[in-house]
């Protein structure tokens, strides 16, 4: 057993540094300059682009990919941030099979869209190679403007109204920015320390100033917000996980895995991360298949996947099921956790009772199956913790345990707007956070230009 085992069954440096570095490699490599023009040339730049109204963030996606097509990566870039100044993240970690690939002509012709996304990420990365920026900040206003959160929502929001002059103060409680694009991003779709030079990008733009291990709740509240800036914006992403409702779920060994990625992320050597032997992780969703494919690459002998419904219900595109498939992750269905075993308060296995759909509703059938597991991964949804907006003066509206927005993203308290992950309706995608942000400091700029 390797040095670092800390629990039975789960041990950390499972891999040869070689081996590490090769799983975790780029999941999709960038195209050359001739593998992008032949690419850029396969679209057919068609008129009303079906591609276009399925990006959320409306990219000009025939014309960027003309302008890649005729030489001009540049002026390529410009196009797509435009519209969204995180287009460099969109383009590594957007599911494209279910955005503007899905809409793609070719797609429905001969199911193999262009690809967008790779066309994307080669545009954005050359101009953020040669730091080219596109845009200045506009003359000041002399209006302030605080974001909580400088996820990708708050990112968008900040960049879009430095444009229009304002001054921005980003209150994150991390101590560093990006949110779950530095934190949550499986590492395989984002390696080489991309979320923070995007970052730097996008603040480049100056009149941006971000205050690190700044919460709100604790540091700063609501109402002192709303007092001292012209309007707040809130993007402050899902804080709070699920339970698993089984019994035992504190053993040793049961973890959440949007932490254990998070760790993972962070992580200077991925030899000093301990994973399981045989792994377990419920849930159905791109956390769930995070957890599972990075879990095998650190080494993991035996990863098991389990959903309480079927394939079809899974919120992970059949892109992301097929990764995890090739990546020797099995998929199991209809079952639900019931009880973590554990020996010495350490993880043995989990029983999980086998579920049915009866009149529409989803039960239990009694029958049960038991795995054996030493590491259990919670994955089944993130909550937005309201606990932070407490005591901030006037009550902010929820819907269904998230922040409740009209069409223009303000909420129910005067001048505060909300996007992202912890408004009421979303996707939960990077690339509806950033539409989210950028439209929020719009309607912002609207109401501070009277
Ligand atoms: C494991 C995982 C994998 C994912 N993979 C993908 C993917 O491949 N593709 C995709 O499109 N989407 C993916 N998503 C979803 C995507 O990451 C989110 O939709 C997106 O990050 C939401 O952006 P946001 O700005 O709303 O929130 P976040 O990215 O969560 O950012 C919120 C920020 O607010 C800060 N914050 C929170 N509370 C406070 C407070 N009280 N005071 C101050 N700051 C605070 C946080 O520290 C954080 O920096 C994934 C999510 C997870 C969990
Ligand atoms: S931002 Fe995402 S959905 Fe929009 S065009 Fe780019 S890859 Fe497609």
């Amino acid at each position: 057993m390797a040095d670092g085992l800390y629990a039975d069954g789960i041990a950390a440096g499972r891999l040869s540094g070689e081996d590490y570095e090769k799983n975790f490699a780029d999941l999709h490599p960038p195209l050359d300059g001739h593998e992008a023009r032949v690419e850029a040339d396969r679209c057919y730049f068609c008129y009303d682009a079906p591609c276009m109204t399925a990006c959320p963030t409306s990219i000009d996606i025939p014309l960027f990919i003309r302008q890649i097509a005729t030489g001009n990566t540049l002026g390529s870039a410009k196009t797509i941030f435009d519209q969204n100044i995180l287009g460099g993240m969109c383009a590594r970690v957007c599911p494209t099979e279910t955005l503007c690939e899905e809409a793609c002509v070719r797609e429905a012709a001969e199911g193999k869209p262009v690809q967008i996304g790779r066309l994307q990420r080669y545009a954005t990365d050359a101009a953020m190679h040669v730091g080219r920026q596109f845009f200045g900040r506009g003359e000041e206003t002399g209006k302030t403007v605080a974001i909580v959160g400088a996820g990708p929502a708050g990112l968008a929001c900040a960049h879009r109204l430095a444009m229009h002059g304002h001054t921005v103060t980003i209150f994150e409680a991390r101590e560093k920015s990006g949110g779950l694009n530095e934190f949550g991003i499986a590492a395989y779709k984002t390696p080489d320390g991309f979320a923070q030079a995007e970052v730097d990008y996008v603040t480049a733009i100056g009149g941006i100033t971000i205050e690190h291990g700044r919460a709100l709740g604790g540091d700063v509240s609501l109402a002192e917000l709303a007092r001292d800036h012209d309007a707040v914006f809130l993007g402050m992403g899902l804080a709070g996980v699920n339970a698993l409702n089984a019994v035992g779920e504190d053993a040793d060994g049961v973890e959440n895995a949007v932490d254990y990625i998070a760790h993972l992320r962070q992580a200077s050597d991925l030899a000093s991360l301990p994973v399981g032997r045989r792994v377990v992780v419920i849930g159905g969703g791109m956390t769930a298949i995070d957890a599972a494919v990075q879990a095998r690459l650190l080494g993991a002998e035996e990863v098991t996947i389990c959903y309480r419904r079927g394939q079809e219900q899974m919120n992970a595109s059949a892109f992301e099921q097929d990764l995890a498939a090739s990546k020797g992750v099995t998929i199991r269905h209809w079952l639900q956790p019931k009880r973590v075993l554990a020996e010495g308060g350490n993880v043995t296995g989990i029983e999980l009772e086998y579920t049915a759909l009866s009149g529409g509703k989803l039960s239990g059938t009694g029958e049960t199956l038991t795995l054996a597991a030493d590491q259990v991964f919670k994955a089944i949804g993130q909550t937005f913790d309201a606990a932070a907006l407490n005591g901030s003066g006037a009550a902010i509206t929820l819907d269904g345990g998230r922040i409740q927005v009209d069409g223009e993203g303000r909420t129910s308290m005067p001048n505060v707007w909300a996007g992202g992950d912890c408004i009421a309706g979303g996707d939960d995608l990077t690339v509806s956070a950033v539409a989210q942000g950028r439209d929020a400091a719009e309607s912002i700029h609207r109401v501070l230009a009277g």
